[in-house]
């Protein structure tokens, strides 16, 4: 089924009881909770977009595996055009929350172990890939709300799983129904609003650290769960159910999630004890979420240029050469991380029969770039804003009857505009750049900045790239191999040298 948004609250809400922690508090419904509701309408604007005239070419696909319609958000992208299509959606809902609607990571642990299992399956081992595709079904057919819980709290960063006592997630026992599992999964976003989560190894693991490769889905109200909320910047406005200052209504949230001896069934294993393919799960999934950053944060600072552009609008700045020299940074800059996510899409690497990953290289070009401009978007926009941005009345203020006619008064642009208006605008911005999805998930999501350098250092082949310099500089009659780009084939090999 396509479910629209309200069916995904009615399920939200018909779970059991998960254990969910809110400052400190057990929330009883988080979709009626002040501080988890603006999680729960983003992560639904996923659903409503498969019903909306403006986005759901984009947010439809065909399953082969139910044959029917299902929601993106569960599809196994089959072409490069598929994977571009994820970009396009991303960008597109970015403009429907304002926010991180934190559906994507289940999305892109669905497709990474369905490349995963896949290449087990080509080992030999083929229980991992015929358990995962019953699993498949059985989310596209339900449509079900997936989180990804892939971040390992790691505690002492030097030292290897094994080495560590509570650093990993962990195999406590093995039987012939299932396992039991202990450990944490640390900043996992939409945690709270999500049916289940699917929980990955976090990095590359020697044969003494196999209890700690595993991969399994589990329904969130599971015996055993615990889900703790972190806190983001102004996130107590949401309790003030202000209409301006708790702007936007939508947003995400991120939870330390706390498993404590929890039985998955063996049904739902999808790797156990398989240290060596762990290294490859975590690579193809950084990848296709590093990708989709592309699309998610370039849409977002869609939402901030409006923003800035209206803002100086407002003050009568909007034609002065400098400001439009500021919005132009902010559209190249914001062009630089959608195209590079499309060209990762669009240069797509097939890794086995139906298996479309995104291109290595560009994917972690565009996580890179991510981690660095919206830093730059924000200080454009800062600056198009005016110290207002820091300052502005409150809400509370605007609704007090001495006050207004004084705001009102003083905080007056070009008289077209409203000054409740340029309150609303500043909030918009406040809210939207300087937020965890725009500020700080940029640095750390997907993975932290020294994540992506080292793939870009690993997968370019410098010596190839010295051949060329050396055939110019009339060093060496090099025979060239056929690249056109020094890391093109060096990648798939060393995938496919994994492989073996
Ligand atoms: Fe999706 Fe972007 Fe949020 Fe990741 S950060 S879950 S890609 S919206
Ligand atoms: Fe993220």
């Amino acid at each position: 089924v396509l479910r629209t948004g309200e069916q995904y609250i009615n399920a939200i809400k018909s779970r059991n009881k998960v254990e969910i922690y809110v400052l400190g508090k057990e929330v009883k419904d988080v979709t009626e909770h002040p501080f988890l509701k603006p999680s729960i309408l983003s992560f639904k604007a996923t659903y409503d977009a498969a019903h909306e005239e403006d986005s759901k070419f984009l947010a439809r696909a065909w399953s082969p595996f139910i044959n029917e319609e299902v929601n993106r958000f569960t599809h196994i992208h089959r072409s490069p055009e598929d994977l571009a299509a994820k970009v396009k959606l991303l960008r597109k809902l970015s403009h429907k929350t304002g926010a991180c609607f934190q559906r994507c990571v289940g999305w892109d642990a669905l497709n990474t172990l369905y490349i995963v299992t896949k290449l087990m399956a080509e080992k030999g081992k083929k229980d991992y890939y015929e358990r995962f595709v019953e699993y498949l079904k059985y989310v596209q057919k339900n449509d079900i709300a997936l989180a990804g819980a892939m971040t390992d709290v790691k505690g002492v960063r030097t030292l290897k799983p094994h080495e560590q006592k509570n650093a990993y997630l962990k195999v406590i026992e093995v039987t012939k129904e299932g396992i039991y599992v202990s450990g944490a999964k640390a900043n996992i976003t939409g945690i709270a609003a999500a049916e289940e989560v699917i929980v990955m190894p976090t990095r590359a693991m020697s044969d003494k650290d196999q209890d700690f490769a595993v991969a399994f889905s589990i329904p969130l109200d599971t015996e055993g769960i615990k889900v703790i909320v972190g806190r983001q910047l102004n996130d107590a406005r949401r309790m003030e159910e202000g209409e301006i200052d708790a702007l936007p209504y939508r947003t995400n949230h991120e939870g330390l999630v706390i498993f404590d001896n929890v039985f998955v069934p063996m049904e739902r294993v999808f790797m156990l004890r398989d240290w060596q393919m762990s290294g490859i799960l975590v690579e193809i999934f950084s990848a296709y979420h590093r990708q989709g950053y592309g699309g998610c944060k370039s849409g977002l600072a869609d939402v901030i240029i409006g923003a800035s552009y209206n803002l100086a609008k407002q003050i009568g700045v909007e034609k002065a050469s400098h400001i439009q020299n500021k919005l132009t940074e902010m559209v190249l800059l914001t062009e630089n991380m959608y195209s590079t996510g499309i060209a990762a899409s669009l240069d797509a690497i097939k890794l086995c029969e139906d298996c479309w990953w995104v291109n290595p290289m560009f994917a972690n070009v565009t996580k890179q770039l991510v981690t660095r401009f919206p830093y730059e978007i924000t200080k454009l926009s800062t600056d198009i804003a005016g110290g207002i941005l820091g300052t502005a009345p409150s809400e509370w203020d605007l609704k007090n009857s001495k006050l207004r006619p004084y705001i009102e008064k003083y905080l007056q642009g070009i008289s077209d505009y409203p000054v409740e208006d340029r309150l609303r605008m500043v909030r918009l911005l406040e809210n939207v750049s300087l937020s965890v999805a725009f500020l700080i998930e940029s640095v750390h999501g997907a993975g932290s900045p020294e994540a992506q350098r080292i793939v870009l250092n690993r997968i370019y082949d410098y010596d190839y790239a010295e051949k060329i310099a050396r055939y110019l500089a009339n060093l060496e009659k090099t025979e060239f191999k056929d690249k056109t780009e020094p890391w093109r084939q060096t990648d798939t090999e060393k995938i496919s040298q994994q492989k073996s």
